[in-house]
């Protein structure tokens, strides 16, 4: 399957570095490391309190890794939309399995925050993946449909073109061990089959869908491309500058 889209990078630098100092380091490194290039699309994800210090340029954008669901008001610890907005954030990640683990987001609690980031005019990275006991037990395909059809309720047809999926197995996070490619074909065309029966054919065809899960520069080609995905979400291997500026410079 060829696919000529532009390519969706995404470092997410989880709750990493701990040091506002390395954090800039490393944001000036991948600055001076990729290349400029229109055939794909980096976006970084720094934790929410760095984000005022990290200036985006042509190379790249800025995405949040979690947000709330209200405006403003009293929700201690939280950040809305709004205020990533202001802070010239572009994207996003909403439902990552860390955040359904530790925090306990339900998929009611991802659709709100979908809700409320697509009103504002704020693109989402919905995370959507199996445990492994859910894969052994075959029911991959169920907790993936579902997961979606929850996270998408009543999101309107004309707002998908805001949306970008990521598949990310959870055994596959931070583990070393990936899908083979025919996994993550037959994954990437299940998505889309679903955004079609929820929506249409043209609007899963248009839907950018990306794999994420022990992805480094040596890996990152495989999951590209032939399996249909448009791109990556990688963890570990973006708090590595040259490792990172690597893995997006073989897109471009
Ligand atoms: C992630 O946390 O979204 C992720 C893909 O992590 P890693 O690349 O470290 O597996």
């Amino acid at each position: 399957m060829i696919n000529k889209k532009q390519k969706i990078i995404i470092a997410n630098w989880k709750m990493n570095p701990v040091d506002l100092v390395e954090a800039e380091n490393l944001i000036k490194t991948v600055r001076r490391g990729i290349k400029k290039s229109d055939d794909r699309k980096v976006i970084i994800c720094p934790p929410s309190i760095y984000l005022s210090k990290i200036k985006t340029n042509s190379h790249f954008d800025l995405g949040i890794q979690n947000i709330f669901w209200e405006d403003k008001g009293a929700y201690t610890g939280e950040v809305s939309v709004l205020m990533a907005k202001n802070l010239d954030v572009k994207y996003a990640i909403v439902g990552h399995s860390e955040r359904r683990l530790y925090m306990k987001e339900t998929n009611e609690m991802i659709n709100a925050k979908i809700v409320s980031t697509l009103k504002n005019n704020l693109k989402v990275v919905l995370c959507i993946g199996e445990s492994l006991a859910e894969k052994n037990k075959d029911r991959a395909s169920e907790i993936i449909e579902r997961q979606i059809r929850e996270a998408l309720k009543n999101i309107k047809k004309s707002q998908i073109s805001n949306l970008i999926i990521a598949y990310e197995p959870i055994w596959a996070i931070g583990t070393g061990q990936t899908p083979s490619q025919d996994e993550v074909m037959s994954m990437s065309l299940f998505l889309k089959k679903i955004i079609t029966n929820l929506y249409d054919r043209k609007t899963a065809e248009n839907l950018d869908i990306l794999y994420g899960g022990s992805v480094n520069s040596q890996n990152a080609l495989d999951f590209v491309d032939s399996t249909g995905m448009n791109g990556l979400l990688v963890g570990g291997a973006s708090l590595n500058a040259s490792e990172f500026v690597r893995i997006v410079n073989l897109f471009g």
